[in-house]
């Protein structure tokens, strides 16, 4: 899942420059609270490769991943822990 996320967040919101602070710290809380909303949701389904491999092909889990991800950066930036 981590890679996945981490590849996510780097072309929807690194790149285009969206995030209020791009500092270590905050790109990490926002990955980290993203995966902790994901994880639990897809790992009891499928596992390792499989499950990568699905992700990549699922419309509706890629979705998911942005959707978590806006989540994510709206809640650290609006509570920065760094
Ligand atoms: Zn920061």
């Amino acid at each position: 899942m981590e890679p996945i996320v981490k590849n996510f967040f780097q072309d929807q919101f690194l790149k285009p420059g969206i995030l209020k602070c791009h500092c270590s710290k905050c790109q990490l809380d926002i990955l980290l609270l993203a995966l902790n909303q994901l994880t639990p949701r897809y790992t009891s389904t499928t596992q390792g490769e499989a499950y990568i491999k699905a992700i990549y092909m699922n419309a509706q889990m890629q979705s998911d991943v942005l959707k978590e991800l806006t989540k994510a950066v709206s809640v650290i930036e609006a509570n920065p822990n760094h």
